[in-house]
């Protein structure tokens, strides 16, 4: 032992309190430093601003009162905001970064207000191709954009759009887009940039649906009489699903087109009936206009399902149900099931 260390007073050992505020006080010192070294790069960084170059890319941009509007959401209110929800390109976004652009661009509201704008008629909204130089429409915001949504941002499309049609005929999952597009890419198909996840895929599907219902509906409402197919299933997760399929001529050739997925309330007779109802209702067809000749519409003249007595009960089977309503229909065991 060194003689100063003899005659000075050892210093305690540190205890376990004190150092833990030893250590919060380092912290609150790094949050300090951190914050005024944000506060440095936020003065110094230069001012972000809207760049005109930006409309070539997304001519959907409106810029006014400094702040960034888009113009298709701007065109269909209740799609852009559903149920009050902010879109910040509805009411005007004040962030100039190609980021926020872009994640507009993919963002759900977006992609349905863009599937409605490309579904309406573009004629009705801007004229012909030939009257794109009119004055008055080029004076339309609309009408601007329109014309600046290119052939090749329609082929883009096109090919982007029959990549998940294609998805989902085949049964594969949405999380196969950006793989479909990294092949459609090497092969040299024109997709762009944009719209390659599964989100988006999903998104595009859902209109896909929405374009081939609205056809079915047309083709099913133009026939004289219709059959109702119906057989129930349980899905993943064990819920009794209900599929409801009609039957009908349309230009000489038979078509059977599915019309629905129904759950039913429960697995009775009833519950059955009134998914099938559902069903057809969800394609314009309902058991007055089905069954009244005085009403427009297809005829409901045979019931086809499968041998269970809860289906082909002719006292409380969902075959007693339709025939309570319409007792001329001619109940069919599926013939696929008795053979
Ligand atoms: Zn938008």
């Amino acid at each position: 032992m060194s003689i100063v260390r003899y005659f000075t007073k050892p210093s305690a050992p540190e205890s376990p309190s004190s150092a833990n505020n030893k250590r919060r006080l380092d912290q609150t010192v790094d949050k300090v430093d951190k914050r005024s070294k944000n506060q440095r790069y936020d003065d110094s960084k230069c001012q972000r601003k809207f760049l005109p170059k930006w409309i070539d890319q997304w001519p959907w941009l409106q810029h006014r009162q400094d702040k960034i509007f888009c113009q298709v959401c701007l065109k269909y209110p209740s799609i852009a905001k559903p149920s009050g929800k902010r879109n910040a390109f509805f009411d005007g976004c004040d962030i100039f970064r190609v980021e926020s652009i872009r994640s507009h661009e993919s963002s759900r509201p977006h992609l349905e207000c863009f599937a409605y704008f490309c579904r309406d008629d573009v004629t009705q909204v801007i004229g012909s191709p030939n009257e794109l130089s009119s004055p008055n429409i080029n004076a339309t915001p609309i009408g601007l954009a329109m014309r600046k949504l290119n052939d090749d941002q329609l082929r883009r499309y096109s090919n982007l759009f029959s990549t998940v049609f294609m998805l989902a005929k085949y049964g594969k999952p949405m999380s196969d887009m950006p793989m479909q597009c990294a092949l459609l890419r090497k092969v040299g198909a024109e997709i762009g940039d944009n719209y390659q996840n599964d989100k988006s895929a999903s998104a595009f599907l859902t209109h896909i649906a929405a374009v081939i219902k609205k056809n079915n509906i047309h083709e099913i409402q133009d026939a004289a009489f219709l059959s109702v197919l119906a057989d129930g299933s349980a899905d993943v997760s064990i819920i009794e699903q209900e599929n409801i399929f009609v039957r009908y001529v349309s230009k000489g050739v038979p078509v059977t087109t599915m019309v629905s997925i129904e759950a039913p309330a429960h697995s009775h007779a009833l519950g059955v009936y009134e998914a099938i109802k559902d069903g057809l209702n969800s394609v314009n067809l309902n058991m007055e206009n089905m069954t009244s000749r005085d009403k427009p519409g297809p005829k409901l003249v045979c019931a086809n399902f499968d041998g269970a007595s809860v289906m082909q009960g002719r006292k409380s089977g969902v075959v007693a149900h339709i025939l309570e309503e319409a007792p001329y229909v001619i109940p069919v065991h599926c013939i696929l099931l008795t053979s």
